[in-house]
């Protein structure tokens, strides 16, 4: 799909974490987690955080973040980049209400 290369989507462990998944992580950046796509019990699940894709050895899926959304809420494709994007905007400003913190905070201080 072309449009996560224009948007940025929200990091994918991230993500999953935020959905209730537990994710699990290796030495070498490599995550692993149970597969909350199929009746997985034996961590499956592998997450490659550097690349940003999953991968299930139990059922075969995997993709990128918006795939996974699409398949764990029964999301069309459109759907599911919808619900991310969303997410990333409010991680933004999330991020741009710390920064004004911060900036208030020095102002502050500057003051004195
Ligand atoms: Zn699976």
């Amino acid at each position: 799909m072309k449009l996560d290369d224009k948007v940025t989507l929200p990091d994918m462990v991230t993500q999953m974490k935020r959905e209730g998944i537990e994710v699990i992580e290796s030495a070498a950046g490599v995550h692993f987690a149970t597969c909350p796509l199929c009746n997985d019990t034996d961590m499956s699940m592998t997450i490659n955080d550097e690349r940003q894709i999953f991968v299930c050895s139990n059922c075969d899926r995997g993709g990128r973040i918006h795939t996974f959304i699409k398949y764990l809420k029964g999301f069309s494709s459109k759907q599911a980049v919808l619900y991310l994007v969303k997410q990333a905007a409010i991680d933004m400003a999330n991020e741009k209400k710390e920064a004004q913190k911060i900036i208030n905070s020095l102002e502050a201080n500057n003051e004195k």
